[in-house]
């Protein structure tokens, strides 16, 4: 058997992904049970301006996770992948492009503006589709989907005429979060809500036909030049007698009345406040109540409008509030400027300050979905949120205030509003131009210029990609999907919408779970951001480390806020490494011998435990038992452990627990398999005798390490794969039943369900008594500095008669991995006083006699001295602790360090001591 020394991840993620991908694994139709369970995830679809990061890889990992599991448990499994036309993203980016070669996207006009998008997507759009091939994410790429291709905007179109029909999309004159850079509306969710410190300024409105004067305090005095009323509290004893007076808008020559409305705070200000409908969003409402005027000051590029009178029309919001605070000064009306925190909103994507505007767009009324939501939540529990809290009740609560939705954008990338007018301003909503002329009677008709929001058509994402609105088979067997995995910043901005949409427009949930992802937070514990360029690059990690130990890394991190540790990927290369060696050791010693899995049919059932064989016909009982001659006990403890190893992964992989899924799999194959079973079996799978025990032996083995190959292939898909492949005897038997038809491929083998009657509950114990005995010489010959060469007698005093046979029926093995000269059990233990002790499991003690083996005097001495160091480093540790400049300054890990430090030396002290003694 030739295998390579070193694992080469590299080769190994190269040549298996292109031929799975090829091969059609990856779809479900390789699935040929008809009576198959189904699993689906749709993948969130990414940015098409995006490329892999962080929180892409954790996402593609847990779904790759989950999708292989299934995939290997006999599931039709379908993971739909796809991309987000990303709006604004992707027309920022091909405006950047034009403006290197000094056009604008005008120059160009709408028609060839959006050709040239398509363009650009062709040439360096998806970069993310070859970087998800790389991490190995098992989708079904004959599948892909694209939120602009024409199925899914037949879709989105279908989508907004049938609300349209039914009155839930209305076109409306209202106030709306504009940013004045990128000349769009923006929803509520892209508005990002900013602390800042400014000024609150009291502006005086003298009362007509009297000397009085009404004070009313505002952030934002150029809006005053828009005001139409001033506001005070219904209840305000201050104003009652104002309530219907008028009075003189400075600066203008407008007259405004004072109006009454439970609204007003009467604790803000001065408790009478300035109403602007046209450029503030309560204002509005309160002008809508009172029919009041909407007087525009402020235009789309935040400069004061002809409105705003001739002295300040064209000026720049700011420059604006400047001149109106020193006029009202020169006026002698400015009563007073204070400091003030509030506020304030900002354009999530270019933080320019939003002008609330009055402005015509395309909104959906959101009642009628929240109720069908809220509804699945409160009777049937959809979607099931993991971690259950805190997401269900921040769910529900922002289902529960939920606004209308301004779903038009002021761009040319996307989907255009599939609404159109006829000369005299009559408007037509359909789903093609064609059906508009129709309905108008003419074809005299212009389409409202503006696209819908992205998130519009990803809200219909769990079934345009299946084909809706047609029926089709893949909706008819993919809808609704299994789980969502995503991330908690889109909760509102996705996971709620495809809730609501799913229930309008297929009657039911569009997803059973909703699996929260934990954030990656760089090695300090902030955020990952482009701004801040503290992210960490996948790509460089499995360029570093391999893709399989940086999944793992990934998968550990599950629903928990992680920081990026390398040295964590680092110890999942080892155990790549560790699982490469392992095998390699296998394969080294396989001749003769094949995958076999009839030999691990082992269960308590098929042979009584060590103690009753050595009761009734001593060990090694040759023959009567089908698995052959060795029925060691190590032999039945591995496969009782195997099917304990798989019972615990699948139940953890069914709750989303992918943190225990991996520790759990991780010392299966570390400790148990490598550390223990591999070292058991030694002297039968390497004897120089071929026989039917050596070929058992070897063949367990094997069968062995190919069950867990399969129970790590999800999680490390590559290593597992090239490491399966070389396995003598796996073939085509070893498929799950539902692709008996495929090649061999370990991705398509039959996931180890465990089965609990072979968990035996015994043999573990009997074996884990031993490990114990066998660790507690190895600990003493290493404390005791005895030579590796050295071999050492070993006493053991057993008084539990089943357990003094359990180590006699294993004397031969604990001789040999301890390196004894000999091992003697006895019922009670005789050893000399100078003896290194320990107690083990039950009540049975053990000693090492040391005469003869170190010298005393050198080594008490050897002891004394590592004590006194260890000693001396903990005193400078707790002087640093006491010294409160530290305790303050050092990160919080750095402290935490020093504290386990001192806690190891003060333990290892303390063994030391243990030991001194025995050397008296
Ligand atoms: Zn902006």
């Amino acid at each position: 058997m030739d295998i390579p020394k070193q694992y080469d991840p590299k080769q190994a993620e190269l040549h298996h992904y292109e031929r799975w991908e090829k091969a059609g694994y990856f779809a479900p139709e390789i699935n040929k049970d008809p009576g198959a369970p189904v699993f689906t995830i749709v993948i969130p679809p990414p940015n098409v301006t995006g490329s892999l990061h962080m929180g892409h890889a954790l996402q593609h990992t847990l779904m790759d996770v989950l999708t292989r599991y299934k995939r290997m448990s006999g599931f039709r499994t379908l993971w739909l992948p796809g991309m987000d036309h990303a709006g604004i993203s992707t027309q920022l980016m091909v405006t950047r492009a034009l403006k290197k070669e000094g056009k604008s996207r005008h120059d160009l006009g709408r028609e060839k503006f959006v050709e040239r998008v398509w363009q650009w997507k062709a040439e360096s759009g998806g970069q993310i589709t070859v970087q998800m091939r790389r991490e190995g994410a098992s989708v079904d790429w004959s599948r892909e989907k694209f939120t602009m291709d024409e199925p899914l905007s037949r879709a989105v179109r279908e989508v907004f005429v049938r609300l349209y029909e039914e009155g839930m999309i209305y076109r409306g004159n209202r106030i709306v979060n504009w940013c004045p850079q990128d000349q769009t509306v923006l929803s509520d969710l892209e508005v990002d809500k900013l602390p800042q410190s400014g000024k609150l300024y009291y502006l005086q409105y003298p009362v007509k036909g009297s000397e009085r004067r009404l004070t009313v305090a505002t952030t934002r005095p150029e809006t005053m030049l828009g005001d139409t009323a001033v506001a005070v509290n219904p209840s305000d004893e201050r104003y009652t007698d104002l309530l219907g007076a008028t009075l003189l808008l400075p600066l203008t020559d407008r007259q405004i009345p004072v109006i009454a409305d439970e609204f007003v705070d009467p604790e803000f200000g001065t408790g009478a406040v300035k109403v602007t409908p046209a450029h503030d969003p309560n204002d509005y409402e309160m002008g809508v109540r009172h029919n009041l005027a909407q007087v525009v000051v402020i235009d789309q590029f935040a400069k004061m409008t002809a409105d705003a009178g001739e002295s300040f029309a064209g000026l720049d919001r700011y420059k604006a509030r400047d001149k109106v605070v020193e006029e009202f000064e020169q006026l002698g009306l400015l009563e007073k400027v204070v400091d003030y925190e509030f506020a304030i909103s900002k354009c999530e994507r270019c933080k320019t300050v939003i002008e609330p505007l009055i402005s015509t767009q395309w909104f959906m009324n959101m009642e009628q979905l929240r109720d069908l939501a809220l509804d699945l939540m409160a009777k049937k529990q959809k979607p099931q949120f993991v971690p259950e809290v805190p997401y269900e009740r921040v769910y529900t609560s922002w289902l529960e205030n939920l606004r209308d939705w301004t779903i038009s954008r002021q761009l040319w990338w996307g989907h255009q509003i599939p609404a159109w007018y006829t000369n005299d301003g009559r408007v037509f909503v359909a789903r093609t131009e064609a059906e508009a002329r129709e309905k108008a009677g003419t074809d005299e008709l212009t389409q409202d210029p503006d696209v819908l929001d992205t998130w519009f058509s990803s809200a219909l994402w769990p079934f345009s990609t299946l084909g809706w609105p047609n029926e089709t088979d893949d909706l008819k067997v993919f809808y609704p999907s299994s789980v969502l995995v995503t991330a908690r910043d889109i909760i509102f901005l996705w996971v709620s919408r495809m809730m609501m949409m799913g229930a309008k427009f297929m009657g039911r949930e569009a997803f059973a779970d909703v699996f929260v992802t934990g954030t990656i937070l760089d090695s300090h514990g902030q955020r990952m951001s482009k701004t801040k360029l503290n992210g960490v690059d996948p790509l460089d990690v499995f360029d570093k480390f391999g893709v399989d130990a940086t999944r793992l890394t990934l998968a550990q991190v599950g629903s928990t806020d992680t920081r990026w540790n390398e040295k964590q990927v680092e110890s999942y290369r080892n155990f790549a490494n560790k699982i490469w060696n392992a095998a390699r050791f296998c394969l080294l010693n396989s001749e003769g011998a094949s995958v076999d899995s009839t030999l691990l049919l082992l269960g308590p059932q098929a042979s009584p435990p060590a103690s009753e064989v050595l009761k009734s016909s001593k060990v090694d009982s040759a023959g009567g038992d089908a698995c052959g001659p060795s029925t060691a006990l190590h032999d039945r403890w591995i496969i009782s452990r195997l099917n304990r190893t798989a019972i615990d992964v699948g139940a953890a992989l069914s709750a989303y627990q992918f943190h225990e899924a991996v520790q759990t799999l991780y010392h299966f194959f570390w400790d148990d398999f490598c550390d223990w079973y591999i070292e058991l079996s030694k002297n039968d799978v390497t004897t120089e005798e071929p026989g039917e025990q050596r070929k058992v032996a070897r063949s367990r083995l094997l069968s062995v390490l190919e069950q867990a190959l399969r129970l790590l292939h999800p999680f490390m898909p590559y290593i597992t794969e090239e490491l399966w492949m070389l396995l003598p005897g796996v073939g085509k038997s070893s498929l799950h039943p539902a692709y008996a038809h495929a090649e061999p491929t370990l991705m398509l083998a039959a996931y180890p369900a465990g089965n609990p009657a072979f968990v035996d509950e015994q043999v573990e114990s009997e074996m884990q008594a031993i490990i114990d005995l066998i660790s507690r010489v190895r600990n003493i010959r290493s404390e005791m500095n005895i030579k590796p060469s050295e071999r050492i007698p070993v006493l053991v005093g057993a008084p539990d008669e089943r357990l003094r046979n359990v180590y006699l029926a294993a004397v031969d093995q604990i001789g040999r991995l301890v390196r004894a000269a000999d091992v003697t059990i006895t019922e009670r233990l005789e050893a000399p006083r100078a003896s290194a002790r320990a107690v083990l499991t039950g009540g049975s003690e053990l000693a090492v006699p040391l005469e003869g083996l170190i010298d005393f005097e050198q080594e008490r001495q050897r002891l004394l001295r590592e004590q006194d160091k260890l000693k001396a480093e903990a005193a400078k540790l707790e002087a640093q602790l006491q010294n409160p400049s530290f305790v303050e300054r050092a990160p919080a890990d750095r402290v935490a360090e020093v504290r386990n430090r001192i806690e190891d030396i003060s333990q290892r002290t303390s063994q030391l001591q243990q030991t001194l003694e025995n050397l008296q």
